[in-house]
């Protein structure tokens, strides 16, 4: 072979490795859309990640501050997470909250209200402020981007007296895949924003408060119909939940149902076309 074959020879060979490469450096570096529904018993708590940024929707009870710290810096190993939602101040959404402002810097922190009297919000507010985080309620209709996604928020539409029927709803895009957060909306809550002609559609739901019979109605669950649903639950829910009634209208919808009690945490994954869970 000519000196000049054996050079192009080599040139092709580096172009096939670089080629062959190309792929796996992709798919180690975690590309696409990751949604960690996050076991924290009788709560709710979600981690998304999106083109290395970070958001994080809810925490748990401040019981759960331990594992809330130790997933975002040991697991995931995050610098930092750009937006914070609490969907509203009851204890069992942000009590693990003051431990992921703690675990890393946070961009911003999304509420529907600033004042709640109880401890466990005080140390979220507390943190926060320590930090300089921006402690903002949004307005419905408001759009964020987290990476390549697009995250909207949808409600609440109207002040309630019910704080549940306050709850932050967002949902979040990515290609042609969607994925809505509902945290403890009630029916109130979820028919307001059915009167409103909100696009809800989505291909998951995050189940409202806990599979509780006073949420996810039907006529909820024909706006949004999802293909999967998660539900976020303890083991012996001191509350029953889920009720019989939800988990019957969400298979009388066809929906595919994960549930932190049974499966832990639960890690959703989309490419921006389907979407897949892992266990
Ligand atoms: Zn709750």
């Amino acid at each position: 072979m000519s000196k000049s074959h054996k050079a192009l020879c080599l040139f092709c060979l580096s172009l096939f490795l670089i080629w062959a490469l190309i792929p796996a450096q992709a798919e180690s570096s975690g590309t696409g859309l990751h949604i960690y529904f996050l076991d924290v018993g009788q709560g709710d708590a979600a981690v998304i990640l999106c083109d290395g940024e970070a958001m994080i929707i809810d925490g748990g009870e401040s019981k759960h501050s331990s594992f809330i710290y130790s997933f975002l810096w040991n697991t995931l190993e995050l610098k930092e997470v750009k937006i914070m939602i609490a969907s509203h101040p009851h204890a069992d959404h942000v009590g693990g909250l003051a431990a992921a402002l703690n675990a890393c810097p946070v961009g911003v922190l999304y509420t529907p209200v600033t004042e709640y009297e109880t401890k466990t919000w005080q140390s979220v507010i507390k943190y926060a402020e320590a930090q300089g985080t921006p402690i903002l309620i949004p307005e419905p209709g408001e759009q964020l981007a987290l990476g390549g996604a697009t995250v909207d928020i949808l409600g609440p539409i109207w002040y309630s007296n019910n704080m549940n029927d306050l709850s932050l709803i967002v949902k979040i895009t990515y290609g042609s895949t969607s994925f809505l957060f509902t945290g403890d909306a009630e029916w109130d809550e979820e028919h307001d924003l059915i009167e409103a002609g909100i696009d809800l559609s989505a291909d998951v739901l995050k189940v409202a408060h806990h599979g509780s019979d006073t949420s996810t109605s039907y006529v909820f669950l024909r706006e949004v119909a999802p293909t999967y649903a998660v539900i976020s639950v303890s083991k012996e829910s001191q509350y029953g939940h889920p009720h019989s009634e939800t988990l019957n209208r969400l298979e009388d919808a066809g929906v595919i149902v994960y549930r932190t009690d049974i499966q832990g945490t639960i890690e959703c994954i989309s490419d921006g076309e389907t979407i897949s869970f892992l266990q």
